[in-house]
């Protein structure tokens, strides 16, 4: 096994500081032991703390999970889903081909309704 910390140092660098959160916790099983100490070791440089990321691991705790316990991927980016559901894309407004089982993480899951905004409050 050739394991490059170089490689995944200059990564780490390069990377968001909550993509690097995602990393540690959420798909931290996947992970070689030495690239999660130097992911940490870089989100201390960044300022985080231990319980920056333990809050974010508990923040994500209920994402969804295949069988076997790995967490699932949002179909749109890399962070962990915390939805899915049967859905045919139409988001060019063209006709799709069949429909496909999307994941959303938080940021992409689509927004069915929101409630208004509660705005005549009195200061
Ligand atoms: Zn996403």
């Amino acid at each position: 096994m050739d394991f490059d910390s170089t490689k995944i140092l200059a990564n780490a660098r390069a990377a968001a500081t909550d993509d690097l959160l995602d990393r540690v916790t959420v798909y931290r099983a996947g992970m070689e032991p030495e690239a999660v100490d130097i992911i940490e070791m870089e989100l201390r440089r960044r300022g985080v703390t231990d319980e920056d990321i333990a809050a974010h691991g508990e923040q994500h705790h209920d994402c969804m999970r295949d069988q076997d316990g790995n967490p699932l991927m949002c179909s749109w980016c890399r962070k962990p889903a915390v939805a899915e559901g049967w859905g045919l894309h139409r988001i060019w407004g063209l006709v799709p081909a069949f429909p496909r089982l999307f994941r959303y993480c938080a940021e992409h899951r689509p927004v069915e309704h929101l409630p208004e905004p509660d705005e005549d409050h009195d200061p």
